[in-house]
């Protein structure tokens, strides 16, 4: 058969793909987007970010309703339809996957069901119902993304052994849950889980959780895990797991003892693999790192002149919007245009019960990269807003170049933090200063005043909390 010939051909139609695709078609380019799955969105809209963020808002109101007793309103014990509750979430899945489709068709992106795999360094063989076709391309961008990482001796085929993927099936509200992994996906669904009813046992093999944040911002999470889970175990090393019963047993050693448990669920939150398997990369010069991601420049090139990468197959933050960032580079590159993926300011944000989110600088790289910093914090406890919706339990803080006075680094912890990032973004990419954070008016009474208080913060003077300033600096 002979092969279709077009422009750009993109593997994936997740938020790295689909975006590429889409960015490419507007710019006048041919271009075809080959998916495996079934609905496109990725994992981010089918398996992770969207359908992770319904749960944790639909669990939300359970501990909405639980926590206004003191308030004078009360409830009855809620009751919780999974059935419902599946539906609804899936409900919103099919609503976006539909949206990126009808999308793809406005753009003339052609979308091609099926498996795509490298014959060479210009032809992609697509596994499709209707059997094997054929694609040339000037230029090809793999987005393909990642899994879970599930290890070998966890693997027992026994769904109750879960990974993200299907703990966010809510078959069940398993009275026992293990969840292996202090990162955001453990701690995210964990929170929905506990939410639920389930009692948590989270354990951690490092000594921390949420170890890429501050320390101060992780906190609050850390108090809500302790207070809402079962257990949290730090330097702990879970060993084999086996089938007994309806359960899975548990071997494991925590700070050196070893421990043996049941439990009626385990869910295996350990990291992700890039899905670089049967692509067939190696009929082309497309190299990968000793972690098995594609290797790549700064302009999203891989080792083969006609092949891109982008999202979380080429490493890196394994965020979507990264993923759609890095698209926009690779395309931009094949536009013949000077882009490249550098000092961009990728946000983090995890949606735990307070939110956490950072950009820019941190305050432990600033330190072991040895940048003088100034840190501004303004505590939600002085915020009327926080207040009145009775979550002073957040933090809102600037880290400052003391000689320029620009705004290196953001983080924020507390309710709705990931839509207050935004702000800070801004202010790191656009590189301004304290000062004009201060002078910028925000509205009252918000969340985002924490933002323009803890820039007078910096400079000794904010209006709703007091501090002694140490090095004087030029008012505002
Ligand atoms: P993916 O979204 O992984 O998409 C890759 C696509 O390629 C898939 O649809 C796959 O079917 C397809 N594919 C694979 N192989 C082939 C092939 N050979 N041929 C054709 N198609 C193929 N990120 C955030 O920014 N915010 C969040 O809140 C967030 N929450 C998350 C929660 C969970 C539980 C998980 C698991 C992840 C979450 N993430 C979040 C991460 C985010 O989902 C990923 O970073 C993002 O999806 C990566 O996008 P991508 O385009 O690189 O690949």
């Amino acid at each position: 058969m002979e092969p279709t010939k077009t422009d750009i051909v993109v593997i994936g139609a997740g938020p790295g793909g689909y975006a590429a695709a889409f960015y490419a078609a507007d710019l006048g380019k041919k271009v075809i987007l080959v998916e495996a799955d079934k609905k496109l969105g990725g994992v981010c809209l089918n398996r992770g970010c969207i359908p992770s963020k319904a749960l944790l808002y639909a669990t939300h109101t359970l501990s909405m309703a639980k926590e206004s007793e003191h308030r004078g309103i009360t409830f009855q014990t809620p009751n919780v339809d999974l059935t419902k509750l599946r539906a609804w979430k899936d409900g919103v899945i099919t609503k976006l996957s539909g949206g990126v489709a009808q999308l793809a068709k406005m753009r003339g992106v052609e979308v091609w069901a099926g498996r795509g795999y490298f014959e060479d360094s210009n032809t992609l063989r697509v596994e499709t119902e209707e059997g094997q076709k054929f694609i040339n391309f000037e230029q090809a961008i793999v987005a393909v993304g990642s899994k879970a990482a599930l290890p070998k001796a966890w693997d027992l085929g026994n769904p109750r052994v879960m990974t993200s993927r299907e703990a966010l099936e809510i078959e069940e509200i398993p009275e026992n849950l293990l969840v292996i992994g202090g990162g955001y996906i453990g701690m995210e669904l964990g929170t929905v889980y506990a939410t639920l009813g389930s009692k948590i046992v989270l354990v951690e093999a490092l000594d921390g959780i949420l170890l890429g944040a501050d320390p101060d911002l992780a906190r609050p999470i850390v108090n809500y895990a302790k207070k809402h889970f079962k257990e949290v175990r730090l330097k702990t090393k879970v060993g084999k797991m086996s089938t007994v019963g309806k359960q899975i047993k548990v071997e494991m050693e925590v700070e050196g003892q070893k421990k043996e448990e049941l439990y009626d669920r385990v869910l295996v939150a350990v990291g992700r693999v890039p899905n670089c398997e049967n692509i067939g990369l190696e009929n082309t010069k497309v190299t990968r790192d000793e972690r098995g991601f594609i290797k790549i420049n700064e302009k999203q090139q891989t080792d083969d002149p006609a092949i891109y990468a982008i999202g979380d197959v080429a490493g890196g933050v394994m965020l979507a919007h990264k993923a759609s960032r890095e698209a926009r580079v690779a395309v931009e590159v094949i536009m013949g245009e000077s882009s490249t993926f550098t000092d961009v300011v990728i946000p983090a944000v995890i949606f735990t019960d307070p939110e956490l989110a950072w950009c820019g600088l941190t305050e432990a790289e600033a330190k072991q990269k040895g940048i003088n910093i100034e840190v501004a914090k303004f505590p939600w406890a002085a915020s009327g807003r926080a207040l009145t919706f009775d979550r002073p339990d957040g933090l809102t803080k600037l880290l400052i170049d003391p000689e320029t006075e620009r705004i290196l680094g953001v983080g924020i912890v507390g309710s709705g933090a990931g839509e207050l990032i935004a702000e800070g973004v801004l202010a790191v990419e656009t590189g301004i200063t304290a000062k004009d954070l201060a002078l910028s008016v925000h509205p009252h009474p918000t969340l985002s005043e924490t933002l323009m208080e803890a820039a007078e913060v910096f400079y000794g003077h904010p209006t709703h909390t007091f501090v002694k300033k140490k090095t004087p600096h030029p008012a505002p």
